[in-house]
């Protein structure tokens, strides 16, 4: 059992641990951090799950980037594309609809693409969701060479 983030060996308590709190194998000092993150930015573990999915799939990602305005759950700042977890996609307001759009609508006109994901869909379908994520990478990348 190795920590995903800094490949250091660890044994089963933070192994234990780690994975029945987060989800993901992390040695001490990366729970630690990520559980700090979480607290400072109300991240969505499934978050934490994409962003070292996508870590290892060599995307780049940043968890909780800054973006000037607002903490974006995961960032690839090569392609400026932002991704945001959603956790209550089925509850969604008519106010937060609107928030959203114009979020969006600053982002787009900034050069960044944000793409929102419910996170059910990290939950049941994280291998599929990182192969699409890396796709749209790939054409995000394409229309920047064209442009
Ligand atoms: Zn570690």
């Amino acid at each position: 059992m190795a920590c995903i983030d800094c490949n250091k060996n660890i044994g089963y308590d933070a192994f234990k641990y780690s994975t029945e709190t987060l989800g993901v194998e992390l040695c001490e000092r990366h729970t630690r951090l990520i559980e700090k993150v979480i607290i400072e930015n109300d991240t969505p573990i499934e978050a934490v799950q994409l962003f070292y999915a996508l870590k290892e799939a060599g995307a780049n990602p940043m968890l909780e980037w800054w973006d000037g305005h607002k903490s974006v759950d995961i960032a690839i700042s090569r392609v400026k594309l932002n991704i945001e977890i959603d956790t209550d996609y089925q509850m969604i307001t008519h106010e937060q609809a609107i928030n959203d759009l114009e979020e969006a609508m600053h982002s787009f006109k900034n050069g960044f693409t944000t793409i929102r994901i419910p996170h059910v869909v990290i939950k049941y379908y994280l291998k599929d969701t990182v192969t699409n994520i890396l796709g749209i990478i790939q054409g995000l990348k394409a229309n920047i060479k064209v442009i």
